[in-house]
């Protein structure tokens, strides 16, 4: 028998998803990758899944979508795994911005010239570039491998679509890993490290998807519907820490004040959230808010996490 909470948010989660709908329209789709400019902009769907494996599903939960930045978590952590703390940390710093998720501005000003954090795309390409494997593709398809594994769902592919999209019209990042290049933060072909980068951003998942992954961190690294242990529990706690200072971009603050709970998005509108040892939560809107955050699908996780009392401070 269903545990009596999710039975409750079960019944609720259709209504509260249709009360956030509207929020979309006053949002925006992200069309700097022409191909993201594709997607409905008042689709809103949402799971959440706790660790007796029950879910709670409501509006266009199954609409496949681009992990996008949502995926920096998860790179970070394979890259700690394969790296250790030290070396990811002497690439990357451990602090929010407070400027856009693809500013070049403080690479230059502030010393030493490395990324600020793993969740911007400086620290991310970065933490591309330390990914082991003998080759780009071996890089590439360890990434989706342990994907898989985390999501519980053996499917998972990259949108090649989305992929080429961005190979495109990437000059931004490109702009950025060159620069990281000739600072020597980054070591290795340019080129393979952003192939690497827009592959993992362009992986396709649902909200379940997302929801399975997130459980992972709920439950501090150990799949609580398989016993396995996918990642060591400090390697949890720092993705879990950065996703509460910078998961939401320039919105992290607001957002820890409001929700209260650790979570990423990312441009496609996903945004993935947990509640820390109970549940993991995806949730997909494409249309975004100024700071870039899915506009209706952040109204319905502050809905959530009031109506069930779910925030951590
Ligand atoms: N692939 C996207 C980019 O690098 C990810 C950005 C995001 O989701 O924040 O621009």
């Amino acid at each position: 028998m269903a545990s009596v909470e999710i039975e409750d948010i079960r019944k609720q989660l259709p209504n509260w998803v249709k009360a956030s709908v509207p929020y979309a329209s006053s949002g925006k789709v992200a069309s700097y990758i022409p191909e993201l400019s594709k997607a409905p902009y008042d689709a809103l769907g949402i799971t959440l899944l706790n660790t007796n494996g029950e879910f709670a599903s409501a509006g266009s939960c199954e609409m496949n979508f681009t992990m996008q930045s949502i995926s920096k978590v998860f790179t970070l952590v394979l890259a700690l795994m394969d790296n250790g703390e030290e070396e990811v940390f002497s690439k990357v710093g451990m602090e929010p911005t407070g400027d856009n998720f693809n500013s070049m501005l403080k690479l230059e000003l502030v010393r030493p010239g490395i990324p600020f954090n793993p969740l911007i795309n400086a620290g991310a390409i970065t933490v591309s570039s330390l990914i082991h494997g003998s080759s780009q593709e071996e890089k590439s398809e360890r990434i989706l491998h342990f994907f898989k594994e985390l999501a519980g769902n053996d499917n998972l592919k990259c949108d090649t679509d989305v992929f080429r999209s961005e190979l495109d019209t990437g000059h931004l990042n490109r702009s950025i890993a060159y620069f990281l290049k000739g600072n020597g933060v980054l070591s290795g072909n340019v080129e393979e490290v952003l192939d690497i980068y827009f592959r993992h951003c362009s992986i396709v998942v649902n909200c379940a998807d997302l929801a399975r992954m997130s459980l992972v961190l709920a439950c501090d690294g150990t799949d609580p519907l398989t016993g396995k242990v996918l990642i060591p529990r400090r390697f949890v706690q720092i993705a879990k820490t950065f996703m509460t200072t910078c998961g939401m971009y320039n919105a992290s603050g607001e957002f820890a004040i409001q929700v209260g709970l650790p979570a990423k998005s990312g441009v496609s509108g996903g945004v993935l959230a947990l509640v820390p040892g109970r549940y993991g939560i995806g949730v997909v809107g494409p249309a975004l808010n100024d700071k870039g955050n899915s506009q209706a699908g952040v109204y319905l996780l502050e809905t959530l996490s009031r109506e069930v009392n779910w925030s951590m401070f």
